[in-house]
């Protein structure tokens, strides 16, 4: 018997379902993760996906609409306002709903790849420099 292969991680970062038994929501709220898995147990306090998922909305959202910005500058040269009414709204909008799967996603690919903390012949960085 083989063990079942895990979802895609696209699927399971919009499914935002625990990454151990994907059968509980990973969220409590819009963005906040719950502190464990309701269905098996995991603690998702163990894992820490801190400023990563918001670094990459920022170079990826940042990118597509500043392309976008240009496109419209140099194709319809529209008033500096129309840039401020169409593109706040829209990088605001796609930042917000784009916040919680990235999140999930970097959760599940700790889980998936067991990341941890540097750690440098069993010590922690932390233990090494005398802290
Ligand atoms: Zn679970």
């Amino acid at each position: 018997m083989t063990a079942k292969p895990p979802t895609p991680l696209v699927r399971a970062a919009l499914q935002a379902r625990c990454p151990s038994c994907e059968a509980a929501p990973l969220f409590d709220g819009w963005v906040g993760f719950a502190s464990h898995c309701r269905a098996c147990g995991l603690d998702y306090g163990k894992f820490n996906v801190g400023d990563g998922p918001a670094a990459f909305l920022i170079l990826i959202i940042g990118g597509l609409v500043t392309a976008l910005a240009l496109t419209l500058q140099l194709s319809a040269h529209p008033p500096f306002w129309v840039h401020i009414i169409l593109w706040v709204p829209i990088t605001t909008l796609l930042v917000i709903l784009c916040l919680r799967a990235s999140k999930a996603a970097l959760l599940i690919l700790e889980y998936r790849h067991q990341a941890r903390e540097g750690r440098v012949g069993g010590t922690t960085p932390d233990a090494k420099e005398g802290r």
